[in-house]
């Protein structure tokens, strides 16, 4: 199993990047990206002490860890400068937080994030058809969640990416020990949300080439 979107104390999460690293790994999974919450203010800080914490959990074998970045509630107009940003500071993960319905993100912060080719677009709640076709032709992933509110437009996202052939994964959005999710409680969330036993396993692949590609980038 792999979690591409999880959240420690540098952010609003519970748990030190080390106890997250630690619980994933006993839960079973085998790699996970660090992707906590960041703006203008606080990607400098953030974004380099986690990739060294990654680097050094990656030369002691065993689970793999992913520096990333969830780049949230930013003006849309800053976002490709600091997808930019975040990629230069090491970040190798940049997810986009979405326009969610149960929060009060910027229109546009979809638009935006798929435009600047941001990794994965997180929680896209009311994502339009031709933003879904957009993300498709940008290569850029659209994300299922676990989590609570933001898991609401599941079935939404799911119809369109199905519809148009754009690319899913399924994250936690972990931000505390009660969110990291056995797999088979995955594989009910995912087919809750409408998709095909073939396309949860698609979406699986998906993630498997996406912490591949991180691991294996220079940059
Ligand atoms: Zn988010
Ligand atoms: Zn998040």
């Amino acid at each position: 199993m792999i979690d591409l979107h999880t959240h420690s104390l540098l952010s609003d999460g519970e748990l030190t990047p080390a106890e997250l690293v630690r619980r994933f790994e006993v839960a079973g999974y085998r790699a996970l990206a660090i992707t906590d919450h960041g703006d203008q203010s606080t990607i400098d800080l953030i974004i380099p002490r986690v990739a060294a914490f990654c680097a050094e959990v990656n030369r002691q074998g065993g689970i793999r860890a992913i520096p990333g970045i969830e780049l949230t509630h930013l003006p849309p107009q800053s976002i490709p400068p600091l997808v930019s940003k975040s990629r230069e500071l090491g970040a190798k993960l940049v997810v986009v937080h979405g326009e969610t319905i149960v929060e009060p993100v910027a229109p546009g912060t979809n638009r935006a994030a798929i435009e600047a080719c941001a990794d994965i677009l997180a929680h896209p709640g009311l994502i339009t058809e031709e933003e879904v076709f957009l993300a498709k032709e940008r290569s850029v992933y659209l994300e299922l969640t676990s989590r609570k509110g933001h898991s609401l437009t599941n079935g939404h996202v799911a119809h369109l990416a199905r519809k148009t052939g754009a690319a899913l994964v399924l994250n936690s959005d972990a931000h505390a020990p009660g969110d990291i999710w056995p797999a088979a409680r995955l594989r009910e969330i995912a087919l809750g949300a409408g998709v095909t036993e073939s396309d949860f396993q698609t979406m699986m692949n998906n993630a498997e080439s996406i912490v591949e590609r991180c691991l294996t980038s220079k940059k």
